[in-house]
């Protein structure tokens, strides 16, 4: 059990004293203790990596403290790519990292062997020089956050184990130790190794499995101590992509981790009480592929005398992010697992947890931490299939286009085998839910061709979207989570969560959901089916999220019934100017424009089964969402296909449907609304009615409008060439005003230093003469309609009207391509089409 209270000095007024921190063991006595200590800033996801720049500018304060060095070595390192997809990646990293401050460099393979002259460069095409790395000593380390909580008043109780865990009827928890039971309004489990246990004293099973994982420890080595005696510097830290290696300076030798493809699950089900500070058996051969690579990559580590091997469990979740937060379902229990690379992200998930714990919010957009990420279907088998996956993929690339094989399928709809044998579709995951991307003219060519560049998909995406525009198109969208709020209470209840008024019966709106802060927790369709009933339709992957805060927030109301419809309810849209007269031939009723109008919400038979529908579109086009119970899907796509045939209606996946949404300037749910994003700043202005009755987040909603939003999300048409964004590149103006709202990350670390070993005092990467980084993308890829690549970003608000050429850039795999800003959707501006 562990309660990480921050150390940050702002706290020190105001975080919670009364905590206790129990230990089976000593400190350490997880994985802890033999772990290599090597920490960084870079991650896939900007929101972690900014916790994790948190975290290392956190020890020198954690040291100041607690008195404890944590032994600190901001040595820097370079991340090496072999091929020209690798340094694809590179360029994408490097240019992500523009936007969150960091100050990481391309540079040549020569350039990196200056570094680490132990590799030979002839092996490389190009680095990545990132100067906020380094390593730790994680015992030293573990003990200074220990000391420092006590410093701050927390309690420390050693050689204690927790037995079991109970809460009474009034919330309170009963935490049973073997000195006595301890009875507390909040649990966090920290439990690392042990955390399945943990949480199954509650009836949790988290989805987290422990992998073994080796390093070793070399000699002392000749050309390690020269390098230090001619440079008076250490060695930096190596990624060598290729060989799945991690190395670095260990006292006068090397250290070699390996993230191989062979890997080993430990203790697949359960974690052994008597397991302490005790090694594995190390297994060289599991690693011998890595280390063979190693060789040749680094030839005088084949001539180093091997000192010890490390073998070692530590635990992941099947996205290896942490699961973190309140557990849903539970009340005041939370969860800090599956921490694994803990010397990167400790701090921060403490930081995260602090706030949550304290302030009912995070305080950050954590959602790729959250513990509520990951719905039921995430079993036991599922998270060890997924986990060895992503622990021997840690050094892979990974592309834009690219849907990971492993667990899948794990939830079919019934038209699964009719979308694959059939249709041809590829498919991909959402949430643990089969969905079409998009189709391929037979089974054989029915794959993506990873790529950063357009790939194979490109030409049938575009068939797809051109048969929406001009007619019709039939596609899935059981994607979607659906829930149904009922009661005399659900209207009061709804309107106090929702920024929007709720629908008169028979209609539909559009509504953002907002936190105690202001910021955007949810995006949602509301449906009034009946009175005091309503449909909502959200985002699949936020289920769990959304219902936690639905669950808060329902039991101040007497007659309220939330229910989560999940794969009791599938959906179908069909979208296009003929979509209306292919539904019309399905159903009885009229549904001409004044019949059935826009925003308009209606139960009726299709082709024979009760279905509801929603008359909208996310295409921008005439549109209809169609819901049905599972056993009725079929019978309703057969009857829009057979019905549509005369229109040559045409099936889309999600990438058209995506495409589609572009070229109508729609944000979507984890691009632009994410809860970093005030409502004003996500230009969501249309569905906030900021003075109806109180809602939760109005008074900073209030206060964003009265100060007027800072930045504001934007669409541009960018001149790409063969690739389009992926999502967090930087926007580029050309302007002599200087923004600060990019936050740079390290400023309470230490100093920085740029490959020539020069120190770096303001920020380098967001300046090239007139040029300035002034935003980030958030989402885009090509509309194929009006045949043009297209962003959305957040930029100033003061620089997002200017619809001027030659004022913006977008920065794509490292080459800035001129963009301008599109104001007003390019399909459609006035929304004719789906109004009509
Ligand atoms: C070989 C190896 C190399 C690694 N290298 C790195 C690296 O270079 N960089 C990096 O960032 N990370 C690295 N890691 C991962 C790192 O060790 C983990 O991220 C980190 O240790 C997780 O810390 P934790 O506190 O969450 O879990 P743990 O260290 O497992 O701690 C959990 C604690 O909870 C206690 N506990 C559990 N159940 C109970 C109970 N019922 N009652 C009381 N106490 C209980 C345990 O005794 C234990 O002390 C490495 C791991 C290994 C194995």
């Amino acid at each position: 059990m562990f309660c990480i209270v921050s150390p940050r000095k702002s706290w020190l007024e105001r975080c919670w004293k009364d905590i206790i921190l129990i230990e089976r063991s000593e400190l350490t006595s997880g994985s802890s203790w033999h772990a290599a200590g090597g920490f960084h800033t870079l991650n896939g996801d900007p929101n972690v990596a900014k916790l994790q720049a948190y975290t290392v500018g956190l020890y020198k304060e954690l040291e100041e403290l607690s008195g404890q060095s944590c032994s600190l070595h901001l040595t820097g390192g370079v991340m090496m790519a072999d091929s020209s997809e690798r340094m694809d990646f590179l360029r994408m990293t490097h240019a992500r990292g523009r936007c969150l401050g960091m100050e990481t460099e391309l540079i040549t393979p020569s350039e990196a062997k200056a570094m680490f002259p132990l590799m030979d460069e002839s092996h490389f095409v190009g680095a990545l020089w990132d100067p906020v790395e380094g390593h730790l000593d994680p015992s030293g380390t573990t003990h200074a956050y220990a000391k420092a909580a006590q410093v701050l008043g927390a309690e420390i109780e050693l050689r204690n184990p927790v037995l079991e865990i109970t809460q009474d009827t009034d919330g309170m928890w009963n935490v049973v130790t073997k000195n006595g039971t301890i009875k507390t309004e909040h649990v966090v489990n920290a439990g690392g190794l042990w955390a399945r246990e943990v949480g199954r004293m509650v009836g949790l099973e988290l989805p987290l499995l422990a992998m073994e994982h080796m390093y070793l420890l070399t000699d002392d080595m000749p050309e390690v101590t020269e390098f230090n005696s001619e440079t008076g510097r250490e060695l930096v830290g190596v990624i060598d992509f290729k060989g799945e290696i991690y190395t670095r300076q260990e006292r006068n030798g090397l250290l070699l981790g390996t993230y191989e493809k062979a890997c080993k699950p430990w203790s697949p089900i359960n974690t052994p009480w008597d397991f302490g500070h005790e090694l594995l058996q190390p297994d060289l051969d599991r690693i011998t592929p890595s280390l063979e690579v190693g060789f040749k990559h680094f030839p005088a580590f084949e001539k180093a005398g091997i000192k010890q091997i490390i073998n070692g469990p530590f635990t992941f979740a099947p996205d290896g992010n942490p699961l973190i937060g309140p557990v849903p379902g539970l009340t005041n229990y939370w969860s800090a697992c599956a921490v694994m690379a803990g010397f990167s992200q400790g701090g921060g998930v403490g930081l995260a947890l602090a706030n949550w714990m304290v302030d009912g919010d995070p305080g950050f957009d954590v959602f790729a931490m959250d513990v509520s990420r990951f719905g039921e279907w995430a079993t036991i088998k599922y998270t060890n299939a997924k986990v060895r996956e992503n622990y021997s993929r840690r050094f892979s690339i990974s592309f834009p286009n690219e849907e990971l094989p492993a667990a899948r399928p794990q939830q079919t709809t019934p038209l699964y085998d009719i979308m694959l044998n059939e249709n041809f579709a590829v498919m991909g995951d959402t949430w643990g839910l089969e969905t079409p991307l998009w189709f391929a003219p037979s089974k054989k060519e029915a794959h993506d061709v990873l790529s950063f560049h357009r790939s194979n998909d490109f030409n049938h995406v575009a068939a797809e979207v051109e048969a929406v525009r001009n007619s019709v198109g039939v596609t899935e969208i059981s994607n979607f989570a659906k829930y149904e709020v009922s009661g005399a209470d659900a209207e009061a209840f709804l309107n106090y969560l929702m920024t929007n008024n709720m629908p008169k019966l028979g209609s539909i709106i559009l509504t953002p959901m907002l936190n105690e802060n202001g910021k955007l927790i949810g995006d949602f369709t509301i449906a009034k089916a009946s009175e005091n009933r309503f449909l909502i339709f959200g985002s699949l992957s936020a289920t769990k999220y959304h219902m936690r805060w639905f669950e808060k927030h329902s039991k101040f109301y007497k007659s309220l019934k939330i229910k989560r419809f999940d794969m009791t309810l599938h959906g179908l849209s069909i979208a296009g100017p003929n979509s209306r007269k292919v539904l019309q031939k399905l159903v009885d009723e009229d549904i001409s424009n004044s019949r059935f109008q826009f925003m308009s919400f209606r139960e009726m038979d299709v082709n024979g089964a009760p279905c509801m529908i929603n008359r909208l579109s996310y295409s921008g086009d005439l549109g209809y969402e169609i819901w049905m119970a599972p056993e009725y899907q079929r019978k309703v796509y057969r009857g829009i296909k057979k019905q549509g045939a005369e229109f040559n209606i045409k099936d889309f996946g999600m990438r058209a449907l995506l495409s589609m949404r572009l070229e109508k300037n729609f944000p979507s749910w984890f691009a632009e609304l994410r809860p970093i994003y005030g409502p004003y700043e996500s230009r969501m202005e249309r569905f906030i009615k900021i003075n109806k009755s109180k809602f939760i987040g109005q008074k900073a909603a209030k206060q964003e409008l009265l100060d007027g939003p800072k930045i504001s999300r934007t669409s541009f048409i960018i001149n790409a060439d063969t690739s389009d964004v992926s999502g967090d590149e930087p926007i580029w103006a050309k302007t002599e005003k200087v923004y600060n709202f990019i936050d740079p990350p390290h400023k309470h670390g230490a100093k920085r230093f740029n490959s020539k070993g020069n120190e770096l005092s303001s920020s380098n990467s967001q300046q090239d003469g007139k040029w300035k980084v002034v935003g980030w993308v958030t989402s885009g890829g090509y509309a194929h309609s009006i045949k043009a690549s297209m962003a959305q970003g957040y930029i100033p608000t003061d620089l997002s009207q200017i619809t001027q050429k030659g004022l913006f850039e977008i920065e794509i795999l490292g080459k800035r391509y001129p963009c301008q800003i599109m104001d007003n959707p390019p399909f459609d501006p006035l929304g004719k089409c789906m109004k009509s």
